[in-house]
């Protein structure tokens, strides 16, 4: 079949626009200005098979083994949690409150996402992240080696692999999806570790609050991330663990997504 005629089969298939062409662009090995022009054209043998497993809910990014994230392009496995664009508030805070030189700790890296947008925004941080997961720590590695960033990896949970170390900034985009989240059902194709820690969804982001403190140096700052309806009870565990300057920010659909608070020491 020609290119044209998958965007038509596509349409049939019920598929959002930008996700077929990002596919058919993918397996044509051009971008999509070149397929606009190419349309008559035959696409490759795997190109149809790959819009019905988009149809059938299977995210892009595991059709390609790429996603963009703020200012770079990772590879992505099943063993990680896509990177959302949701995410980037997080970074763009990140950015703003780290001072020159700082020392910075990405809990829960999945991909790396976080850690490598803060280090190829800024090469004068030092940053470390750690994973649970053996299989994500390595696609985490993997990202960092081929982008050419340096970021130190630690396989362990949370701040488990970082005793007796203090940072200026600690970063997390925890498992926050409440066990009844009806949106949670749809996530089949993601690591349920990573999407949700049972429950209200608050456990990893409490325990976060609390155990942070004795990791970062006074002035320095948590920044967690968290489902648009638990700012206020984040900010709650924030207060209650002892940390000042307590607020959210919103991403950028508007709705708060992330919450901090500054350590006095
Ligand atoms: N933001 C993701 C979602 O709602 C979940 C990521 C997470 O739990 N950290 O799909």
């Amino acid at each position: 079949m020609s290119f044209d005629e998958l965007l038509v089969e596509a349409r049939r298939l019920g598929l959002e626009r930008q996700d077929a062409l990002a596919w058919l662009a993918h397996v044509s090995g051009h971008d999509r200005t070149w397929l606009f022009a190419h349309g008559d054209e035959a696409a490759p043998a795997n190109a149809a098979a790959g819009l019905q497993r988009l149809a059938a809910g299977e995210p892009l990014a595991h059709l390609t083994g790429w996603q963009p994230f703020h200012d770079l392009v990772l590879a992505v496995t099943p063993d990680v949690l896509i990177p959302r664009p949701d995410t980037e508030a997080l970074v763009e805070w990140a950015l703003e409150l780290a001072p020159g030189g700082a020392r910075v700790a990405d809990l829960g890296t999945g991909s790396g996402a976080i850690a490598l947008a803060l280090k190829a925004a800024r090469p004068d941080l030092a940053v470390t992240a750690t994973d649970l997961s053996p299989t994500a720590l390595a696609v985490a590695r993997a990202n960092g080696e081929r982008l050419g960033l340096a970021v130190d990896w630690r396989l362990g949970s949370w701040l488990a692999p970082l005793a007796g170390e203090a940072f200026d900034l600690i970063v997390s985009n925890p498992p926050y999806i409440a066990a009844d989240d009806p949106h949670l059902a749809a996530l089949t194709h993601e690591p349920l570790g990573a999407l949700t820690p049972g429950g209200d969804g608050l456990a990893d982001l409490a325990h976060l609050a609390a155990t942070s403190p004795t990791h970062l140096h006074p002035g320095g700052w948590l920044l967690l991330e968290h489902g648009w309806d638990q700012a206020e009870a984040v900010q709650r565990l924030l207060a209650q663990a002892g940390f000042a300057n307590v607020r959210s920010q919103t991403d950028r659909a508007g709705r708060p997504r992330c919450t901090g608070g500054r350590w006095q020491g």
